[in-house]
C-alpha cells in the first residue's frame, strides 16, 4: 500500500469533511466498493463505511483513505 509522505503537498489532500460520504463515494465511482468492504484505512486497515468515513486524499493519483479514528484523521491535519 501506498505510504504517507508528511512532505505531502497541500493543494493534493482532499478535504474530505462531506456530510453526504454516499454521494462523495458516488461521485468518486468507488460506492460499490465501499459497500462491499473493499476499502480500508490506509492507516489503521480497518474496513471503511459509510459511518467511520473519515478522510481522503490524493497520492501518485491514488486515492488514499482514512477512518474517522483521531489518530488516523489526524494525519491530514497535521498537514493544514
Ligand atoms: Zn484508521
Amino acid at each position: 500500500m501506498l505510504k504517507y509522505n508528511p512532505k505531502l503537498p497541500r493543494e493534493k489532500v482532499y478535504g474530505v469533511y462531506e456530510l453526504d460520504v454516499l454521494g462523495f463515494f458516488s461521485k468518486l465511482g468507488l460506492l460499490e466498493k465501499l459497500k462491499m468492504g473493499q476499502i480500508v484505512c490506509e492507516k489503521c486497515k480497518i474496513t471503511i463505511t459509510e459511518n467511520n468515513f473519515g478522510a481522503v486524499y490524493k497520492k501518485n493519483n491514488e486515492l488514499v483513505f482514512l477512518c474517522d479514528k483521531a489518530q488516523c484523521k489526524n494525519i491530514i491535519e497535521g498537514i493544514e
